[in-house]
């Protein structure tokens, strides 16, 4: 069964991705092993022959890109994109805290994490942080403790017998890890605890200080296989490193070379406007460098398709309610079309149709969700990039329970059945019956 061979790895490409520093840093030896050559943005681009390349920004988003030796104003430009980031508790600049003879580290809460799901984990920490060295020159490194430090324990049902019936949780005062137990009131010093760190990780580098850092706790339980026959798997950031990694081996995987482009954004949970976002310039200014007449960029991106990948809601079925009735997308049913009236996803009657071809050509099942009229619809970097770069979009994604938990559910099938429909996108070469590539009816 070749679904299983791919989602093992795909588990265990989650595993080594704590943090969007750390997907990206994954996807970028994956690219540099298969002959990709990154491209740097500060220096000056020459036109760039046919080949594979990827830019990264600041550590967290990636875009890869594979050129023929035909002009991509002429093709068009196979595009597809995901998001790097997922919802979770990062550090507070200062975090220390001594109570009751705990150390505790404050977290601020990044994008719409659901809590609950939080409490009674064996919590680690990763992510990036900058440093000096006794020269006072500057860098930056990824690290990842891998193993529990952290903890924030469930109160007692003893201590609020209501708790099963009306639960709210602050997140200020309710969500603060406990990393260690305290014999004296003196604050250790984080300096030092990430410098042992690094040191741990880098025994090469001499960092004097850590000046900054960007870290967030994680589930330290790997993500695993999950049914009576492994039908599912659970993982923390599936949403949406399923993705990403899809994309990615679908681009690499692909029978034939085509003009094709993968963007990785990060901030996709906080709205994506930023440096590194899919509103921010990223795209647009690698689409720039790559075609710096705008005739050019105008004509490859009206005859370019970009189809967002991002988990899809999955019917459960204690909550069966929850969804239109018609549009019940089921676990390894296949990837989902996600349509929205009010462009919260940018599918068209086109696009739509463009990708439901490549599914039945690649023998995938799909799906359609549309959210109820009486609940708020999600959004993600679809319409986005369709708003900033005036590319058409399909939005789709893989069914999935438990979205922005810190332990999620989908089929072990979906993976593989997302990754079969990318790689017939990125091997349709020419004008593939009439798009992308084709000049407008
Ligand atoms: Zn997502």
């Amino acid at each position: 069964m070749p679904h299983i061979s791919f989602t093992t790895n795909l588990l265990d490409f989650i595993a080594r991705a704590p943090t969007a520093f750390h997907a990206v840093s994954s996807v970028s030896d994956i690219l540099a092993d298969r002959g990709f050559v990154e491209i740097q943005e500060p220096s000056p681009w020459k036109p760039l022959p046919p080949g594979a390349y990827f830019i990264r920004r600041n550590d967290s988003s990636l875009i890869a890109l594979t050129l023929t030796d035909e002009k991509p104003a002429l093709t068009g430009l196979r595009m597809a994109g995901a998001h790097t980031d997922s919802p979770g508790l990062k550090l507070k600049p200062i975090p220390g805290r001594i109570n009751h003879s705990y150390l505790q580290f404050g977290v601020e809460v990044y994008g719409g994490a659901l809590l609950a799901p939080w409490f009674d984990r064996d919590l680690s920490l990763a992510g990036r942080v900058t440093w000096q060295d006794q020269d006072g020159a500057i860098g930056s490194s990824l690290i990842d403790f891998r193993r529990p430090i952290g903890v924030i324990p469930s109160l007692a049902i003893h201590l609020d017998r209501e708790v099963n019936k009306n639960r709210s949780i602050n997140k200020q005062t309710d969500l603060v890890p406990i990393v260690m137990l305290m014999e004296e009131d003196r604050l250790p010093d984080l300096n030092v605890i990430l410098l042992e760190q690094l040191a741990r990780q880098y025994p090469a580098i001499r960092p004097s200080v850590v000046t900054d850092h960007e870290l967030f706790f994680y589930d330290s339980q790997p993500p695993a296989f999950v049914g009576l026959q492994n039908e599912f798997i659970a993982g923390s950031r599936l949403d949406n490193l399923l993705s990403c990694y899809a994309l990615i081996q679908a681009m690499l995987d692909s029978r034939t070379r085509q003009n094709s482009l993968v963007v990785l954004n990060d901030h996709e949970e906080t709205g994506s406007l930023s440096g590194t976002g899919a509103r921010g310039p990223f795209l647009q200014s690698v689409l720039e460098r790559l075609m710096p007449e705008i005739n050019d960029r105008r004509c490859c991106l009206s005859r370019s398709l970009f189809i967002s990948v991002d988990n899809a809601h999955g019917v459960h079925p204690n909550f069966a309610g929850k969804h239109d009735q018609n549009h019940r997308p089921l676990l390894n049913c296949g990837p989902v079309i996600k349509h929205n009236a009010n462009q919260h996803y940018a599918t068209t009657s086109r696009t739509a149709s463009y990708f439901r071809r490549l599914c039945q050509r690649a023998a995938v099942p799909v799906q359609d969700f549309v959210m109820r009229n009486d609940l708020a619809c999600g959004s993600t970097i679809g319409p986005i990039t369709a708003g900033e770069i005036g590319v058409e979009v399909v939005d789709v994604g893989v069914p999935s329970l438990a979205m922005h938990s810190i332990r999620e559910m989908t089929g072990s099938r979906d993976g593989w059945y997302v990754y079969n429909a990318l790689k017939e996108f990125f091997s349709s070469g020419g004008t593939d019956n009439g798009w992308p590539g084709s000049d407008r009816q």
